[in-house]
C-alpha cells in the first residue's frame, strides 16, 4: 500500500500531524498505523471488584490506542515552555507557544468549549511560594478533564477518518529506507510512503531505540523522574487548585540541593495505576464533571536523575526501583506519611483508621525500603515545605503511593525540522524524548505536518 505520508502512532503527536495534513492538503494520501485499539475498544480490565490490580495485558489499553497515553488522562494542556518538554529548543519559544495555542483552539472547537483556562499570571501564590523557598512556575493550563478529553478525541476521530486511513492493532516492526521514501513493515502487511512521521510515545520507547540503532540515527540518554504520588483531602490544596488548577512548584532541598517538583496535580481526582512495558507505577486523573469528583486531591513529587558516564541507562535505574516496589507490594505500595516518618510500614488497619480514604487499592507497606534515601529525604523535605503554604500536607494521614516514575525516551537526534539524518523521516512527540506532555506532543505534530508539506 502506498501513501504520501505514514504516521506511526495515534497519540496526540500522530493525531495532530494527521489533522494538520488533511486540513492543509486534500490531495495527499495519509495513513496512521497504531499498535493499540480504536478509542471505543480501549478498556482497562481493572474493575475494582473481580480484578483489583494490573494483570499485565500484552498491550496496555491505558497507554496504547487512538488518543495514546493521554486518552484517559486528566486532559491538562499546559501552554508553557517552562515544563512539558524542550520543543522550544528546536523551533523557538514563540513558535512553540503559538502552536500550543493553536492546538488549544482546535480542542475547543472539537468539544472542549466551555472548559476553563487557568493561569499563573498575576497570582498572589507566586509571592507566597517564594517567601517559603518554593518556586511556582509560569503556565496557562486548559483543563479538559478525563471526560471532555475523551469527547474531543471522539470528535477528532470522526473528522479524520473520512480523510485518513487508520490501521489499528497493527504494531510496526521495522522501517526501511528506500530510494524514494520508506518501507513500513508490520506482521502481515507492508506499506510504502514518501514521508514517515514516527510518534510512538513512551510505550514505543524500546521500539524507537531499535529503529534508531538499525537506521544509524543518533540518540542520547535522557533523565528519569522518581518519586511518589501524594493524596490528601482536597480542602488542603483547594486555595491553590481553585485558582490555578495545577501548580508546578519546585523546591531545592537544603540537605542535598536537589530539585523536587510537583507534577500532574489532580484536584478532586483519583490515583490510578499505569503499566509501562510490564512495570506497574502510579499516576492520577480527575474529571471535569463534578458528579465524578472525589474528596481528595493528588499530585506527584518527583526528583530527576540523569546518568551519563559510565552508566547511561537512566530509565533502567527507574525501572529497577519500580520493579522493587512491584516485588514488595505486588504492585503499588501505599504508606501514610506519619508511618513513613516513624519508620514503620503502613498496615490495612492504619490506613483504614486514617482521615484520607484512598482512591486506589494498593498494598500498605514501607516506601523507605524501595526509594533511595537521597530521593526519599528530598520528598520528605518538600512535604514539610508545602505544609507551610498548604497546612495539612504533612499530616500523618497524608497518603504516599509508590512508586511514581516518569520515564523519558532516549533523545533522538533530529534537526530544527524534527527530521532525522534520513530526509523525510521525522520523530516527534514523547517518542523523540523532546516532549513530555499533551500540548508539546500535539504542537510537534502540527509543526512537522506544516514542514513536510513544503516538500511534497
Ligand atoms: C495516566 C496518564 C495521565 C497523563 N496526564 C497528562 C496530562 O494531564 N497532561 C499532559 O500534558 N500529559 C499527560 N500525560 C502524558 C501525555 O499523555 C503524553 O505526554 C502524550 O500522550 C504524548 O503523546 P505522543 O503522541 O507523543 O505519545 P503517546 O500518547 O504515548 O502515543 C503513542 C502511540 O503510539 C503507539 N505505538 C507505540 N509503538 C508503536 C508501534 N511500534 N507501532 C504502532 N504504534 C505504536 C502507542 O500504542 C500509542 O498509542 C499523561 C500520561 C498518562 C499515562
Amino acid at each position: 500500500m502506498k501513501y504520501d505520508v505514514i504516521i506511526i502512532g495515534a497519540g496526540p503527536g500522530g493525531i495532530y500531524t494527521a489533522y494538520e495534513l488533511q486540513k492543509l492538503r486534500s490531495d495527499i494520501k495519509i495513513a496512521v498505523i497504531e499498535a493499540g485499539q480504536p478509542l471505543e475498544k480501549r478498556h482497562c480490565p481493572i474493575d475494582g471488584e473481580k480484578i483489583k490490580a494490573c494483570i499485565n495485558c500484552k498491550r496496555c489499553s491505558m497507554m496504547s490506542g487512538f488518543g495514546g497515553a493521554g486518552a484517559f488522562s486528566d486532559g491538562k494542556y499546559n501552554i508553557t515552555n517552562s515544563f512539558g518538554g524542550t520543543l522550544y529548543e528546536y523551533i523557538g519559544k514563540k513558535r512553540a507557544l503559538d502552536l500550543m495555542h493553536y492546538v488549544d483552539a482546535i480542542n475547543l472547537r472539537y468539544g472542549g468549549e466551555g472548559t476553563k483556562l487557568y493561569s499563573t499570571a498575576g497570582t498572589q501564590f507566586k509571592e507566597i511560594c517564594i517567601q517559603n523557598n518554593l518556586n511556582l512556575l509560569d503556565a496557562s493550563v486548559r483543563h479538559l478533564g478525563t471526560d471532555i478529553n475523551y469527547v474531543v478525541l471522539q470528535n477528532l476521530y470522526q473528522k479524520l477518518r473520512t480523510r485518513v486511513d487508520f490501521f489499528f492493532n497493527l504494531p510496526v516492526h521495522s522501517v526501511h529506507v528506500e530510494e524514494d521514501g520508506y518501507e513500513v513493515c508490520c506482521d502481515d502487511r507492508t506499506f510504502h510512503c514518501k514521508k514517515c512521521v514516527v510518534s510512538v510515545g513512551r510505550s514505543g520507547s524500546k521500539w524507537i531505540e531499535q529503529v534508531c540503532h538499525e537506521l544509524g540515527i543518533g540518540t542520547k540518554s535522557n533523565r528519569v523522574d522518581i518519586g511518589v504520588r501524594v493524596e490528601l483531602p482536597a480542602v488542603v490544596f483547594s486555595h491553590l487548585t481553585d485558582e490555578l488548577y495545577e501548580s508546578k512548584i519546585v523546591y531545592r532541598t537544603e540537605k542535598f540541593e536537589d530539585n523536587v517538583r510537583t507534577f500532574c496535580m489532580n484536584p478532586y481526582g483519583a490515583v490510578v495505576t499505569e503499566n509501562t512495558n510490564g512495570i506497574v507505577t502510579v499516576n492520577g486523573h480527575s474529571y471535569e464533571d463534578k458528579t465524578k469528583h472525589t474528596d481528595n486531591t493528588n499530585f506527584a513529587l518527583l526528583v530527576s536523575k540523569h546518568f551519563s558516564e559510565p552508566f547511561k541507562d537512566s530509565n533502567g535505574y527507574g525501572e529497577s526501583i519500580a520493579r522493587l516496589s512491584n516485588m514488595l507490594g505486588g504492585g503499588v505500595i501505599v504508606q501514610r506519611f506519619g508511618d513513613l516518618i516513624r519508620g514503620r510500614r503502613s498496615t490495612v488497619k492504619r490506613v483504614e483508621e486514617g482521615l484520607v480514604t484512598p482512591t486506589l487499592t494498593a498494598t500498605p507497606g514501607d516506601l523507605s525500603l524501595v526509594l533511595p534515601k537521597r530521593i526519599l529525604d528530598g520528598i520528605i523535605e518538600m512535604i514539610y515545605a508545602l505544609d507551610r503554604i498548604a497546612p495539612g500536607t504533612a499530616n500523618d494521614d497524608t497518603l504516599l503511593y509508590g512508586v511514581e516514575v516518569k520515564f523519558y525516551n532516549m533523545e533522538v537526534e533530529v534537526n530544527e525540522h524534527l527530521e532525522t539524518c534520513h530526509k523525510g523521516l521525522y520523530v516527534i512527540g514523547d517518542g523523540s524524548g523532546i516532549t513530555h506532555s499533551l500540548s508539546h506532543a500535539s504542537a510537534s505534530g502540527v509543526y512537522v505536518a506544516r514542514d513536510l508539506l513544503e516538500h511534497i
